[in-house]
């Protein structure tokens, strides 16, 4: 009897440490749960950390941070490599295309004129998209867990 006592209390033990678990459903769950791909892409494209949404991402204008200085998300993981570069050419160069066409049909304007707008038109969506689609890559890959963002025994 009194060692039904010791084994019940350490079963309520194991309970509370169970319901102490489930209370870090946060911690458990962003560890083994979900993580939904569209919103981690949208915070990466708003330069933001894919887990919490809040730290920033970069140190500078494409420098990851190692970890997220609000939630300590390692995101050193990453490796977006020069995919981020591949979708702003690809981008870009459908914005600036069309544009080209267009310019011409409409106004046929000098080519240097048109050359010079062009050049600081797509030098300025470059640099608009490339940070922006490098977040999103790494929300891609932070959600998908690629790369050692899934956990420890990942590499
Ligand atoms: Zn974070």
């Amino acid at each position: 009897m009194q060692s039904s006592n010791p084994k019940s209390a350490s079963g309520q033990d194991l309970r509370s440490a169970g319901i102490a678990g489930g209370a870090a459903t946060t911690l458990e769950g962003e560890i083994t749960g979900e993580r939904p791909l569209k919103p981690a892409m949208l915070r990466g494209w708003r330069c933001r950390c894919p887990a919490c949404g809040a730290g920033p991402l970069f140190l500078g204008y494409l420098k990851v941070r190692d970890h997220c200085p609000v939630c300590n998300e390692a995101l050193y993981h990453q490796r977006a490599d020069d995919g981020p570069a591949y979708v702003t050419i690809l981008i870009v160069g459908h914005i600036i295309g069309p544009l080209m066409l267009a310019l011409y049909a409409k106004w046929t304007p000098d080519p240097l004129i048109t050359a010079a707008l062009l050049s600081v038109a797509s030098v300025a969506l470059s640099l608009f998209f490339l940070p922006r689609i490098k977040g999103a890559f790494i929300g891609l890959q932070w959600s998908r867990r690629m790369h050692g963002f899934g956990g420890n025994e990942r590499g």
